[in-house]
C-alpha cells in the first residue's frame, strides 16, 4: 500500500494517510478518515466539553423561585453549595456590584 492524500473535509487541507494508518483502519474495519488530525483532535475537545454543548441541570433561582437551568449540579445550601440564581436575578446582582 501507499500513502494516499486526503482532503479534510472541515478545513479542506490535504493530509497524509499513511501506508501504516490504512493497515490499522483497514484492521478495525473503519472507512478512510475525514478530517485532518488538527481537526480531528479539536473535535474530541468538542466532545470533553471544550466550547461544545454542556451538560444542563434544572435549578431552582434562589431569588426569585423561577426555574432555571445552570451548567452545574446544584448543591443543596445545607450541603454547602452556593443558591442558584436564574439568568435575570444574576444579572441584576451584577449590576448592583458594579
Ligand atoms: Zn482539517
Ligand atoms: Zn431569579
Amino acid at each position: 500500500m501507499a500513502d494516499q492524500q486526503l482532503t479534510c473535509r472541515d478545513c479542506g487541507q490535504v493530509f497524509t494517510f499513511t501506508d501504516g494508518e490504512q493497515e490499522f483502519y483497514a484492521s478495525k474495519n473503519l472507512s478512510a478518515p475525514q478530517r485532518c488530525k488538527a481537526c480531528r483532535a479539536n473535535r474530541k475537545n468538542d466532545r470533553n466539553g471544550g466550547g461544545g454543548m454542556r451538560e444542563m441541570h434544572d435549578a431552582v433561582c434562589a431569588q426569585c423561585g423561577a426555574q432555571c437551568q445552570v451548567p452545574f449540579k446544584p448543591r443543596p445550601v445545607e450541603e454547602g453549595g452556593k443558591p442558584v440564581l436564574c439568568k435575570a436575578c444574576f444579572m441584576a446582582k451584577r449590576d448592583m456590584a458594579a
